[in-house]
């Protein structure tokens, strides 16, 4: 792995913290969502640099790593930022298919739309910024997203990590001394949901260890809500 010039990538660093203030001082509310995975942590200590609060918001679906939540609250409490959980309205023994199965089993997009996209949308009409740290590596959805997107409820979406890679965030963690999640250790690579996890399986892109099986890459966040251009 070739060596990243660290001046350059805290400058980018330093682009992205002076953008969230521009944002702020032009009066405008934002707020973050975060997955506490390990490529999560260069954004969450770039929101950490700004002075002002940026509420970061998770999806708890119920279904997440013990170690994830754990990860989450020690991540949070060191960089001093405020985590809110998001919890679905369905109870979960109301997510069941006519055969009495959980529907991450039959219907995994409406499983993700009750546990992910529902929580997220009554945080989209209070703010008006979105911090979402989607890479464009990561996937041919997200590769196709702009930094500034239109989001439903006259939201922004901003990506402010869209054009970083793996490698870049690797060497952001290396500098700045961000742990890795817990269960990297064990083979997990890209983690959501346990029922929807597999360890990474060593080719390819590792977001291929997510839904896999099945013909989904995405859990709604990057699809549903994004706004609809005539
Ligand atoms: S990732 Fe799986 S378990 Fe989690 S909400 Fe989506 S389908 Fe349900």
């Amino acid at each position: 792995m070739a060596i990243l010039d660290k001046k350059d990538l805290e400058q980018k660093a330093d682009n992205i913290v002076a953008r969230l203030n521009e944002y702020l001082d032009q009066g405008k509310k934002i707020f973050a969502t975060c997955s506490f995975q390990t490529q999560s942590l260069p954004l969450l200590h770039m929101i950490s640099r700004v002075e002002r609060r940026i509420p970061v918001y998770y999806t708890n679906t119920g279904f997440l790593f013990p170690e994830t939540l754990s990860f989450a609250e020690k991540i949070c409490g060191d960089l001093g930022i405020e985590a809110i959980a998001l919890r679905p309205e369905m109870t979960k023994n109301r997510q069941l298919n006519h055969e009495g199965r959980f529907l991450y089993t039959s219907d995994p997009d409406h499983c993700c739309y009750l546990n992910k996209v529902q929580p997220l949308e009554p945080i989209l009409i209070e703010f008006d910024v979105w911090i979402n740290g989607i890479r464009g590596d990561q996937s041919d959805v997200r590769a196709q997203m702009a930094e500034e997107e239109a989001a439903p409820h006259d939201c922004l979406r901003y990506h402010p990590m869209l054009n970083w890679n793996s490698k870049m965030v690797h060497y952001y963690r290396q500098f700045h001394d961000l742990p890795p999640h817990p269960l990297e250790a064990k083979g997990y690579l890209s983690i959501g949901c346990i029922p929807c996890t597999t360890k990474f399986l060593g080719d390819g892109n590792e977001r291929n260890s997510r839904w896999f099986g099945m013909n989904k890459t995405e859990c709604g966040l990057n699809t549903t809500l994004v706004a609809e251009t005539a």
